[in-house]
C-alpha cells in the first residue's frame, strides 16, 4: 500500500514537471502546445475565432539584477496570480520561461481580447509587495487572432511575438494586435460595443425625422426616420459610427425591431393628428432583413401601431437585396403582398442592376447624394441623375433625389423633373417635436 502511494505520488509528480512550470505552477511550454492544439481544433469546428497574447514583463531584468533572483522569483509569482484574476476559467496563462507568458483565450474576439489586454494593464498599475519592497511592473503585450493572424501554434506565437515588440516600440505598459487595422479601431469599437448592448433597456436611443418633399408642390409628405444615439459619456453619436457595430454584433435586430415600433407608433400619432403624412421611410440594415420572421416583425410593427401598411416604406440598399437575391425575393414578395412600400437607398452606388429593378416589387429609388453634391458643376453627375429620373419615370417608380443641399441643385431636378427630394435644404433631420411644427407649418409650400 504504502509502496503504492509513492509511487502514485512520484507519477503526479512527473506529470507536473513535464507540463508545469516549477516556479509559478503554470502550465508550461509543453502543455501550451496541447491547449493551442485543442483550442483550434475547437475554433475551427465551431467556427470561431480564438487569440494569443504574448505577454512580456517591461524591464525585469532589473529586478533581478538590483534585488536579486529571489525577489524575482517572488515576483514572477505574484503578477502570474494577478493575471490569473483576470481571464476567464477557459483561458489559459501559460509561463514561456524567464518573463514571458502567453495567454490563449479560446471563443474570443478581438474586442473580448482587447478587453483583456487592457484589464491586464489596469491590474498591473497597483505595485506588487514583494519582500518588502513595492515593485511595479507593467506588461508589453502583443496579440495574434486565430484564424486570420495564423492558424497553428508556431505562426500565432511568432506573430503575436511581432505584435509584442510593437508594442514595446510604442512606449511599452500597452498592447498591440498583430493585423494592424484592428489597433485603430479596436478601442473604440470596444468601448462601443460593450455600451451598445445596455443601450436599448437605457432608452439612450432617439428617432430623428426628415422631411420627404413633393418637388413640384413644396409639399412634406412623408418623413425619414433616423436614429441617433444619446450616449451618457459621449453624447450624441450618429448611425454611422454605430450602426456596423451594431451590425457585427449582432445588436441590430433588437435595435432595428425597436426603431421600426417607433417610427410606426409616431407615424400614426402624427396622421392621428389631422397631419399629412403619407409616408414613414424606416431603413433596415442588410442582417435585419435577412432574420427569420422579419416579414411577421413587419406585421407586428404595423398592427400594433395601428398604422396602414401603405404609410410605411422600408429602404433596403442594393447590397442588401442583390445578395442572397433569389432567397430575398420571397421576403420583398411578401413584404409587398401586405401593402407595405419598398425603396431602393444610395441608389447608384451599389450594383444598380436593370434585371433586378424589373424582379423586385420596389416603387421608389432614391439617388444617392454623391450624385447631388456636385450637380451644378459636374457634368457626369448630372446624366446620371438625369439618367436615374427618366428610367424611374419608365419603370413607373417614384425617384428621390438625397442630399439636396442648396435651391440652384433643387432647380435641376425640377428641370430633370424628379418628383421628389429630401436634404439640408428642406430641413436636417429633427426632432419629433420639431417634425410635427413643419409637418404642421408646411413652409415649403409654394416657396419659389
Ligand atoms: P441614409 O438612409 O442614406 O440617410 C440619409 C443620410 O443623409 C442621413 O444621415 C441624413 O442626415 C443625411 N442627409 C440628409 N440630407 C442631407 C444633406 O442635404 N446633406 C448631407 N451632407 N447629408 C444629408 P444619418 O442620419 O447620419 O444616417 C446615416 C445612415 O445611417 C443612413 O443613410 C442609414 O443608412 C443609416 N441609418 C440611419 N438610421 C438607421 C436605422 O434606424 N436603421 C438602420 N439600419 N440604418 C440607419
Ligand atoms: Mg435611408
Ligand atoms: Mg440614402
Amino acid at each position: 500500500m504504502l509502496d503504492l502511494t509513492t509511487q502514485k505520488l512520484a507519477e503526479a509528480r512527473i506529470r507536473e514537471l513535464a507540463d508545469f512550470d516549477a516556479l509559478t505552477g503554470l502550465p508550461n511550454r509543453r502543455l501550451l502546445h496541447d491547449r493551442v492544439a485543442h483550442m483550434v481544433l475547437a475554433a475551427e469546428r465551431d467556427q470561431s475565432t480564438a487569440a494569443l497574447m504574448f505577454v512580456d514583463l517591461d524591464h525585469f531584468k532589473r529586478v533581478n539584477d538590483s534585488l536579486g533572483h529571489t525577489v524575482g522569483d517572488d515576483l514572477l509569482r505574484a503578477v502570474a496570480q494577478r493575471y490569473l484574476g483576470v481571464i476567464r476559467k477557459i483561458d489559459t496563462l501559460a509561463r514561456l520561461g524567464g518573463d514571458e507568458f502567453i495567454i490563449v483565450l479560446p471563443d474570443a474576439s478581438a474586442a473580448t481580447a482587447a478587453e483583456v489586454a487592457r484589464r491586464l494593464l489596469e491590474v498591473s498599475a497597483t505595485h506588487f509587495s514583494v519582500a518588502g519592497h513595492a515593485l511595479t511592473v507593467t506588461p508589453s503585450i502583443g496579440i495574434s487572432m486565430f484564424p486570420k493572424d495564423g492558424e497553428d501554434i508556431d505562426r500565432l506565437l511568432k506573430n503575436a511575438d511581432t505584435a509584442m515588440y510593437k508594442a514595446k516600440e510604442l512606449g511599452r505598459n500597452g498592447f498591440q494586435f498583430y493585423s494592424a487595422e484592428m489597433n485603430t479601431e479596436t478601442l473604440e469599437r470596444l468601448l462601443l460595443e460593450s455600451s451598445l448592448r445596455g443601450a436599448l433597456s437605457a432608452r439612450e436611443f432617439v428617432l430623428y425625422y426628415q422631411p420627404l418633399v413633393e418637388i413640384e408642390s413644396g409639399t412634406i409628405v412623408g418623413a425619414e426616420a433616423l436614429i441617433r444615439w444619446r450616449h451618457r459619456d459621449i453624447g450624441l453619436i450618429m448611425p454611422d459610427r454605430f450602426i456596423p457595430v451594431a451590425e457585427e454584433t449582432g445588436l441590430i435586430n433588437p435595435i432595428g425591431d425597436w426603431v421600426l415600433c417607433e417610427a410606426c407608433r409616431q407615424a400614426r400619432a402624427w396622421i392621428d393628428a389631422g397631419l399629412n403624412l403619407q409616408t414613414m421611410a424606416v431603413n433596415v440594415a442588410p442582417a435585419q432583413f435577412r432574420q427569420r420572421g422579419f416579414v411577421e416583425l413587419v406585421a407586428g410593427a404595423l398592427a400594433t401601431s395601428g398604422l396602414s401598411p401603405a404609410c410605411l416604406e422600408l429602404e433596403l440598399t442594393e447590397r442588401t437585396v442583390m445578395h442572397d437575391a433569389d432567397i430575398h425575393l420571397g421576403t420583398l414578395d411578401a413584404l409587398h403582398r401586405m401593402g407595405v412600400g419598398l425603396s431602393l437607398d444610395d441608389f447608384g452606388t451599389g450594383y444598380s442592376s436593370l434585371a433586378y429593378l424589373k424582379r423586385f416589387p420596389v416603387g421608389k429609388l432614391k439617388i444617392d447624394r454623391s450624385f447631388i453634391r456636385d450637380l451644378e458643376t459636374d457634368a457626369d453627375d448630372q446624366a446620371i441623375a438625369s439618367t436615374i429620373v427618366s428610367m424611374g419615370r419608365n419603370l413607373r417608380l417614384t425617384v428621390l433625389a438625397e442630399g439636396v443641399e442648396t435651391p440652384e441643385q433643387l432647380a435641376l431636378l425640377r428641370e430633370m423633373q424628379c418628383e421628389m427630394a429630401q436634404g439640408y435644404y428642406f430641413s436636417r433631420p429633427v426632432s419629433a417635436e420639431e417634425m410635427t411644427a413643419l409637418l404642421r407649418e408646411q413652409a415649403f409650400m409654394n416657396r419659389s
